[in-house]
């Protein structure tokens, strides 16, 4: 049995200061420190806040091995950066690839407080294994959770994409989940939205509205606009993910509500590839459940929630239209989503909740109370966001900031393979 003493605890819900959690892979018991009993293991916590580890409701482990990587790159429009870029990127990627960019991108959002990743994953070189290939790497060796598709879409050969999802989605432990994956209407002809929903009835995970482009290309071809064509082939699955919805119409909102699918916002990301900003306010008008994501960009989670918070009050013409409960529903909604797929509970640090946990430094530099928690942790925690243990499944991935793997040859090899994918997309 482990335990963390001395423990201020926040779990976006409940405040307790002085506490002390015993776990094994669930939490089995908090208290205030007058009752601890002691435990074989011990965390000393003090001057930390514990908090439950982040999840991120939409990634791209596949964006790894972009950093640094110089391409011509002279975009007019958002089809262009998947051209320039995106696509050049992941029709290269192989098993090699894809287990290095799943290990580092591992070690990265462990160091950022992450313990569980829903990601949306392609590689042109290896369609079939590639979401085991990932799982492996994330969650055998490297110790998070992880929830994962293969990006279907009319760029490969379908019927390998939709085996690959199918294959996946067999295999289930509390630790990995499979979701149906498809990339974008723009990369999805009529045949294949129906080939595949008549082949599978569960929750999707795609890309939708995230630029203009994507909602012209829909009118234009099909004379529809993005979510209604979904709804048209009956892929508004209850609990899928729909990942940013920039450009939706209240209409479109209704429709993503009635069929109780969650929309993934990745600011940061929308920001960086200038496509505009998604209506936060009007999704809450609709009772659309929003979580947050971060498109592959980074692994900085308490950056991105901190850009979601700032931004959507930018959007709103207010700063009241996003609001620390605004952002608090997010993180709980991501939660709530990734709890469904992995049948587990996350989130809370109560008994019968995994023990997915971090442990933040945080010294108050003013008075701390159950009312004024959620400020300090946006604009205080979050400001300078740097965990020093990491819980997975109440395994101990990060202590004392050192990470129990042999990061530095992980890295020299990882930059071996980047070199070489990048010879053969520069060459
Ligand atoms: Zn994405």
């Amino acid at each position: 049995m482990k335990a963390i003493i001395n423990a201020n605890i926040f779990d976006y819900e409940n405040f307790y200061e002085h506490y002390y959690i015993i776990f094994d892979k669930n939490i089995l018991e908090i208290g205030p420190m007058d009752n601890f009993k002691g435990a074989d293991q011990i965390i000393d916590a003090k001057d930390n806040l514990v908090l439950p580890g982040f999840v991120v409701g939409h990634t791209h482990i596949y964006s790894t091995f972009a950093r640094g990587l110089n391409l011509p790159f002279n975009p007019f429009n958002f089809k262009d950066i998947l051209e320039q870029l995106w696509w050049k990127l992941d029709s290269r990627l192989g098993k090699e690839e894809n287990y290095y960019s799943a290990l580092i991108a591992g070690i990265e959002f462990i160091k950022n407080g992450v313990t569980t990743v829903i990601d949306h994953h392609a590689s042109g070189l290896q369609i079939k294994g590639s979401l085991n290939t990932l799982k492996t790497a994330l969650c055998d060796e490297i110790g998070l959770r992880g929830i994962f598709c293969f990006e279907t879409s009319d760029r490969f050969n379908v019927d390998e994409c939709i085996e690959e999802n199918l294959e996946f989605l067999e295999t289930h432990s509390d630790m990995h989940a499979g979701l149906f994956g498809l990339h974008a209407s723009l990369s999805l002809s009529d045949k294949t939205l129906e080939k595949i929903s008549n082949i599978f009835k569960g929750p999707i995970h795609i890309h939708t509205a995230e630029s203009i482009d994507d909602v012209e290309d829909s009118l234009s071809k099909y004379g529809v606009r993005v979510i209604t064509r979904l709804e048209k082939f009956g892929l508004l699955r209850e609990n899928s993910i729909l990942a940013h919805c920039v450009h939706t119409s209240e209409d479109e909102l209704e429709l993503i509500s009635k069929h109780n699918c969650y929309v993934a916002l990745n600011v940061s990301s929308n920001m960086n590839n200038a496509v505009g900003l998604p209506n936060y306010k009007l999704m809450k008008k609709h009772n659309v459940k929003v979580i947050a994501g971060n498109d592959g960009l980074g692994f900085n989670f308490a950056r991105e929630l901190l850009n979601l918070y700032f931004s959507m009050k930018l959007k709103g013409n207010s700063p009241l239209s996003f609001t620390p409960d605004d952002l608090r529903d997010v993180i709980k909604n991501t939660y709530e989503i990734a709890s469904r797929h992995l049948k587990i509970k996350l989130g809370k640090i109560e008994p019968g909740y995994v023990a997915d946990l971090i442990v933040v430094p945080y010294l108050p530099p003013t008075p701390l109370n159950n009312e004024n928690i959620l400020g300090h942790v946006i604009y205080g925690l979050y400001d300078n966001f740097k965990p020093s243990h990491v819980i997975v499944n109440g395994k101990t991935l990060m202590e004392n900031y050192e990470i129990k793997l042999p990061v530095d040859e992980i890295y020299n090899e990882a930059r071996k393979v980047a070199e070489n994918l990048w010879k053969t997309l520069e060459g």
